[in-house]
């Protein structure tokens, strides 16, 4: 077994907020607790959905808790060209195929997926886009996939029905989160990926990519989501309020709480309370 690799990987599209600090603290404990290596990569891939300056914010957050990085922080948004190379190989291979859909035409020939509302492509382009311009290029999807999680337990999806051929290179040219996410995990070594629920079920698509481009899959640990009084995930999307930095250890501790770590005793620093933490963790779950 490789020696353990974690990472917090955030989306700059706004601050910290006490939601995303529970996955960031989630993967930090994890990575310690397993005598492991921690880092974070910003995934600004998505360019107009990210705010300048923001992946800066975050980093710095994250120091003022106590949490940093072993190594210094990737940015997607510099990594276009292994992106590239995947799709390439993805291409040769047969799993991508160039598709010349317009949302419109989608979405007058796709039906929603269920539970999620988004649409599942039909598959018109599947054997080639009867001479129209490649706009997007997509995954083509098989079959159902198991997988394992540490903490929600035996998982299943069946990509045909429940996703469908999902998008790698956008139209406008900006690389898809799957794609990045699973080439970015293989680069940097990720042995264990440790992040919030909500993006349980991206993690299949993930499995069918890493098989497609032979990577190692790495284990799968997600975290309880944090929700907002009116019981909706707290998101940057709707709004939620920046991590209020005038009291690092209290912040841990809500974020430990949240945890199911209950560290209260003592008035200790940041950095004594994470190492408490880490001691705590439950390194086999
Ligand atoms: N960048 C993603 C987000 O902020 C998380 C990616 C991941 O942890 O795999 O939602």
């Amino acid at each position: 077994m490789a020696a353990y690799r974690g990472r917090f990987a955030p989306s700059p599209t706004g601050p910290l907020h006490d939601g995303s600090l529970v996955a960031a603290l989630a993967s930090w404990l994890d990575a310690r607790a397993h005598g492991g290596q921690w880092l974070v990569r910003i995934e600004d891939v998505d360019g107009p959905r990210c705010q300048a300056g923001t992946g800066e914010l975050i980093l710095g957050q994250l120091a003022a808790l106590g949490l940093v990085p072993d190594e210094p922080p990737a940015w997607q948004s510099q990594r276009g060209t292994l992106y590239q190379a995947a799709l390439k190989r993805l291409i040769a291979s047969g799993h991508a195929y160039g598709c010349a859909c317009t949302r419109a035409e989608i979405a007058a020939a796709a039906g929603p997926r269920p539970k999620h509302g988004e649409l599942i492509y039909p598959g018109t382009c599947r054997h080639g886009t009867n001479g129209r311009p490649v706009r997007a290029w997509r995954f083509r999807v098989d079959g159902c996939v198991h997988w394992q999680d540490r903490r929600l337990g035996a998982q299943s999806q069946d990509l045909e029905t429940e996703v469908g051929d999902f998008v790698l290179k956008r139209a406008d040219g900006l690389w898809a989160y799957q794609l990045a996410v699973v080439v970015d995990d293989a680069a940097q070594g990720i042995t264990d990926v440790v992040r919030g629920e909500d993006l349980a079920d991206n993690t299949p698509r993930q499995i069918a990519l890493q098989r497609a481009l032979g990577l190692p899959k790495p284990r799968y640990l997600h975290t309880p989501l944090v929700l907002a009084a009116d019981g909706h995930k707290l998101s940057k999307q709707n709004g939620a309020a920046a991590i209020d930095l005038g009291d690092p250890p209290a912040r841990l501790r809500e974020a430990l709480r949240h945890l199911g770590l209950h560290l209260d005793s003592g008035s200790p620093t940041a950095a004594e309370l994470l190492a408490a933490a880490a001691r705590q963790w439950p390194q086999g779950v």
